[in-house]
């Protein structure tokens, strides 16, 4: 039985992991959970799984989780009442939470580094998901890996497709994740990417999207921010950086292909030139199943593949006018240090601008383009935790002033 830890149980990726425990009651039991501020699905979650503790962001809103616990008929409540924590301080304890076996990293942006290292100090193997971590703070979670021998297995489709794809060579034992290393006999990656929101669209109607056009993903149901990412295809550039760090191949040798299907999830191509991929349905639980199984793989009912329903699998490349943000990624992980956290904090601060309706879509790569140029002079190719956290929160300022005061005039006019 396999002690998990939720943090961020409230998203869409915490939900689809607790309803893979949920299925699974006999190999996984949950013992931490850890939300924003979303009470009701917390509480019903609580209720569902009995952990032994668990943390709210918004230290704020813990007299009323305690309320509506105490509140619950007896016949609602959960075996045990947790331990009820607050704040960053108690999200880094629930993530630190001793008798858990694997901590799935399900908040979204770099709130979730705090925690994720917290885990990764007490030795806890982690199920990544919150890839803006290890974007924003690569140079300090890479040590921190390797001092306290925690493993990262990931969660995000295309890298658990390089990770299981990988698994089938015979440097499966020694291909360490996140060492910084190149994993030996790996010569190229092949991100695959469904072209988000947009793909159909002609670059020129891109001024007119919508909030609404942009938070609906044709093969993904994902969490607002990812799913505009996913439009933007910065979520495919974050990728590129997760899997520099990962994987340790250099930038040109990590590279994006559009396959609308969302069928193949990604490719490795070894030393001999032969390429192999990881096949599926989009559907996240796979990911996340095997990240609670590995190396095991579990029998499951969910559908199976069938390549003759798909049809037909097509590729392209992809558009690099059409999506800036692409080649901001690229610039920013070949910067290194430092720049990889500007890019991702003034991605964030960005994208929930554009959330709030404050800019247009196309501000979103023009602001980080920006934040990114006026970091450049203080980029630190090794910066501590402190820094990051530094810089994390100027180029959030950064972005936010910028649109003040530059939009609507730095709309592409
Ligand atoms: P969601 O927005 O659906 O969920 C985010 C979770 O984080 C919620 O539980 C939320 O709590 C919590 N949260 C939000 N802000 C904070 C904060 N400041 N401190 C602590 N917790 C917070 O996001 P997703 O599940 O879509 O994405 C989560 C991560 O996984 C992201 O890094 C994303 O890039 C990555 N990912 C997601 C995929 C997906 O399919 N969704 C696929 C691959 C990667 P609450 O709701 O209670 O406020």
């Amino acid at each position: 039985m396999k002690a998990i830890s939720v943090l961020g149980s409230t998203g869409s990726i915490g939900t689809q992991t607790l309803a893979i425990v949920e299925e699974f009651p006999q190999r996984f039991r949950v013992v931490a959970l850890t939300a924003g501020r979303n009470l009701d699905l917390l509480v019903d979650q609580i209720r569902r799984h009995g952990p032994e503790v668990v943390a709210l962001a918004d230290a704020e809103a813990l007299p009323e989780l305690r309320r509506r616990l105490e509140a619950l008929e007896p016949a609602q409540r959960p075996a045990r009442q947790p331990e009820l924590l607050g704040g960053s301080e108690g999200l880094c304890a629930a993530a630190a939470w001793g008798s858990a076996d694997l901590v799935v990293t399900g908040i979204v942006g770099c709130a979730g580094l705090l925690p994720t290292l917290a885990a990764i100090k007490a030795g806890k193997d982690l199920a990544l998901a919150n890839k803006e971590t290890l974007i924003a703070a690569g140079p300090v979670v890479l040590p921190a890996l390797k001092a306290s021998g925690s493993r990262l297995l990931p969660a995000d489709s295309e890298h658990s497709a390089l990770f299981q794809c990988l698994q089938g060579t015979p440097w499966a034992d020694t291909a360490r994740l996140s060492t910084g290393v190149p994993t030996p006999g790996l010569r190229r990656i092949q991100l695959t990417a469904s072209g988000g929101a947009f793909r159909d669209w002609p670059a020129a109607d891109l001024a007119k999207a919508t909030v609404a056009d942009a938070t609906s993903h044709p093969n993904w149901s994902m969490g607002r921010k990812i799913t505009v990412d996913s439009a933007t295809l910065m979520n495919k550039g974050l990728e590129v950086i997760e899997a520099h760090y990962l994987f340790g191949l250099d930038y040109d040798h990590i590279e994006i292909v559009i396959h609308p299907q969302s069928i193949i999830h990604s490719m490795v191509e070894l030393a001999d030139s032969s390429v192999l991929a990881q096949l599926g349905w989009p559907d996240m639980r796979l990911p996340l199943l095997y990240c609670l199984s590995w190396p095991e793989r579990l029998e499951t009912p969910w559908r199976r593949l069938d390549l003759t329903e798909v049809g037909q699998l097509s590729f392209r490349a992809p558009d690099e006018q059409k999506y800036p943000c692409m080649g901001l990624a690229y610039a920013a992980g070949r910067a290194g240090g430092t720049m990889p956290a500007v890019l991702n904090a003034a991605n964030e601060q960005a994208v929930a601008l554009f959330l709030e309706e404050r800019i247009s879509f196309l501000d979103i790569p023009l602001l980080i383009e920006s934040v990114c140029e006026r970091h450049g002079a203080d980029l630190r190719q090794d910066p501590s935790l402190e820094d990051v956290l530094a810089i994390d929160a100027w180029a959030r300022l950064a972005t936010s002033e910028l649109a003040a005061t530059a939009s609507p005039a730095l709309l592409t006019a």
